[in-house]
């Protein structure tokens, strides 16, 4: 399988050829088209086998392809990741893969000041990657309104659990309001990341490598 084979735009091909990728890993090459048909994914993958592309390329095509213009600057898709490091390589693949589109994405995270992210937030985004605890703290501030939010990815679930972020994450997803497309990721299926994937998922297809 190719790249092209998937269903993705022309845009986002000169993006991966530039970035080196040839083909599409195991994941990618499932995850993909189950993506861009719209259904919510349950995706059972560790880190390094690409997930990261393989939620964040497909979101692009579907925010790039109805995108109004000017931009509204409306959060549209929401990211929680468990860790500053991760959010950050989120954030970056995301940048990367949109490059030249104009598309503005921030990154929120704990133990870093507020005032770049009150910035970041009222300028306006399309993309949030976020930490779950930072996060409810802007939403409690009310600095954020996450009620535009079209796709929801929950990263590495397992490792949220493991540092508690199971309350905030409900939290957050009560906040959203409406019809979204939802995705969730994790290495493992502890019982309780279980329990909440079936509460935060519709119909899921679930893609296990
Ligand atoms: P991830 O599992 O999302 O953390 O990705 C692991 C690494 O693989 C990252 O450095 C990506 O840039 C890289 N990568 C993702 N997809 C591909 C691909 N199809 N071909 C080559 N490298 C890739």
């Amino acid at each position: 399988k190719l790249f092209s084979d998937l269903g993705l735009s022309s845009t986002l091909l000169i993006q991966l050829e530039k970035a080196g990728y040839t083909t599409p890993t195991p994941i990618q090459a499932q995850a993909i088209p189950v993506l861009l048909n719209g259904h919510d994914l349950l995706g059972i993958a560790q880190t390094g086998t690409g997930k990261t592309a393989a939620f964040a390329l497909p979101i692009l095509q579907k925010i790039l392809s109805d995108r109004k213009m000017p931009a509204p600057k409306q959060t549209r898709v929401l990211v929680l990741s468990p860790t500053r490091e991760l959010a950050s390589q989120i954030a970056e693949s995301f940048q990367q893969y949109s490059r030249g589109t104009g598309l503005q994405i921030a990154t929120i995270y704990g133990g870093s000041k507020y005032g770049p992210q009150y910035k970041a937030l009222n300028g306006g985004l399309d993309i949030l990657v976020a930490t779950p605890g930072r996060l409810v703290d802007h939403i409690e501030q009310k600095t954020i309104d996450l009620s535009t939010v079209e796709f929801f990815v929950l990263d590495e679930a397992d490792q949220m659990l493991d540092l508690g972020f199971v309350k905030p994450i409900r939290q957050i997803a009560s906040r959203i309001k409406g019809k979204r497309q939802n995705l969730f990721f994790s290495a493992t299926m502890p019982k309780e990341i279980g329990i909440l994937a079936s509460e935060l998922l519709n119909e899921p297809k679930k893609v296990e490598i």
